[in-house]
């Protein structure tokens, strides 16, 4: 009985720390991303290999890449 409960703790013990390692992993990983992306816009630089038509920021960006495909697209309506 003693050592089903011990055994029955290491598994809570182990699927806890899965889990924590789990989640800071995931959120190291989105915080890594959320500085690279704030510090390539601060350089000036692209966020999405110059594909502008499903960048996040396309609406705000300046940099010519942008501006340009906003004005080859302006009062294009199909998409
Ligand atoms: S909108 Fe275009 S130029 Fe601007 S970051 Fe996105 S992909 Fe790069």
């Amino acid at each position: 009985m003693k050592q089903k409960n011990i055994n029955k703790s290491r598994r809570k013990l182990l699927t806890r720390t899965l889990r924590y390692a789990t989640v800071g992993l995931i959120s190291a990983g989105t915080a890594g991303a959320v500085i690279k992306r704030r510090r390539l816009r601060r350089e000036g630089k692209c966020l999405n290999r110059g594909i502008c038509k499903n960048c996040a920021v396309f609406e705000d960006c300046g940099l010519p890449r942008a501006l340009s495909v906003r004005q080859a697209t302006k009062g294009c309506n199909h998409g």
